[in-house]
């Protein structure tokens, strides 16, 4: 493939994007597909734009097998807003929820749903400074509560869930913004999903929201209309306009999705990208250190060390030299991070497993 003098993209939000998906954008840019304009301009009422929309939709409940009794939402707002939509909509039973915190989004979510109602948090792995995942099981949570929340993939950390918290009937809530789309997911094991785009989809700008049915309708009277999930809904997501141009490309990325196989293929070769640069850190007798538990290592973000902050530094830039970017860990944590989207194609891994193994013998 011709990548135009295009940079390898490490970043972990906003991130890359499937060329092929680019360049569909860039050749309907100024007329959709004849109609004389670009989707950033037209009517959201349009019938262009209502087949977009329609599409979008269809094509990710056939990605994700969503069942019919739940509702896919493409809201704005991104993660935050979701950390606040998540206990006013559902909080709303007894007003507990239980939070699984494993890293520094659950962590907001927690705080944010304390504003709202009585949150126990059931396990903490911030003892290892979240190097890992904590077991969980059904006696861990409180009966009634209202639901249990994790985050299904920890973007700043490295790590994701090998498993699916058993929460009985409690519905169990995931962010799952930096993993949806690489793995396939058993939604009827969730009361909602949630993911900003920026991250395995889309530009930034929608949020998915996959909610059971029964679940939404139940905001308190005072909710502001734009939080409430039911509301959206009930008009398609377009009670007010969407953000149209995210929603667009939400679309084309699932139409690519499918051409090269469904997520079943997308996390055969995730995986297979993974492992590339794993091995290439646990095979550099020491060099290069991931501090995530081997079994809860993240397929998407993939965050090591040297141990050497001016080593570390060094890699950046010189990596940035030779045309791959955004390798330089959360501002939070420092050290490295390169982040493999669905979108990165095997060949930038390979590019960057030949820099490690260069930079090492250049400078052990
Ligand atoms: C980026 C990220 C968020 C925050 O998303 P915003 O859209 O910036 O609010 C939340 N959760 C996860 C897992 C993320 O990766």
């Amino acid at each position: 493939m011709d990548y135009n003098n295009r940079v390898f993209n490490f970043s972990a939000g906003p991130s890359v994007l499937p060329v092929e998906v680019l360049k569909e954008a860039q050749e309907q840019l100024l007329s959709y597909h004849g109609c004389g304009q670009s989707v950033m301009e037209m009517s959201h009422r349009s019938k262009e734009f209502e087949g977009i929309i329609t599409e979008a939709e269809a094509d990710l409940r056939d990605l994700m097998n969503i069942p019919e009794n739940y509702k896919v939402l493409f809201l704005q707002g991104g993660g935050h807003l979701q950390f606040s939509m998540v206990p006013i909509n559902l909080m709303n039973g007894s007003g507990k929820a239980d939070y699984i915190i494993t890293g520094a989004w659950a962590k907001k979510a927690a705080a944010e749903a304390r504003k709202v109602g009585d949150v126990r948090v059931v396990a903490d792995s911030s003892d290892k400074n979240f190097t890992y995942i904590p077991k969980v099981s059904r006696e861990d949570f409180r009966p009634d509560a209202d639901y249990v929340y994790i985050c299904s993939n920890n973007t700043i950390y490295g790590s994701h869930f090998p498993y699916t918290p058993d929460t009985g009937d409690i519905p169990l809530v995931s962010d799952m913004s930096s993993c949806i789309l690489s793995e396939e997911v058993d939604v009827t094991k969730y009361g909602l999903i949630w993911a900003g785009a920026q991250k395995n989809v889309a530009p930034a700008g929608v949020t998915i929201v996959i909610v059971r049915e029964d679940l939404i309708g139940k905001a308190p009277d005072n909710t502001p209309v734009y939080l409430d999930y039911k509301i959206h809904a009930d008009k398609g997501s377009m009670y007010n306009i969407p953000p149209c141009w995210s929603v667009y490309i939400a679309g084309l990325v699932f139409k690519y999705l499918k051409r090269k196989g469904g997520i079943k293929a997308m996390h055969d070769l995730d995986v297979k990208k993974a492992a590339m640069l794993y091995d290439c850190i646990d095979s550099s007798d020491g060099f290069y250190t991931c501090p995530v538990a081997k079994e809860d290592r993240s397929l998407m973000n993939v965050v090591f060390v040297t141990g050497n902050p001016d080593l570390d530094a060094k890699f950046v830039a010189e990596a940035r030299a030779e045309g791959m970017v955004n390798l330089k860990g959360h501002r939070s944590v420092g050290g490295l991070r390169a982040s493999i989207f669905n979108a990165m194609p095997v060949e930038g891994v390979e590019a960057l497993v030949d820099f490690m193994e260069r930079f090492k013998k250049a400078n052990r």
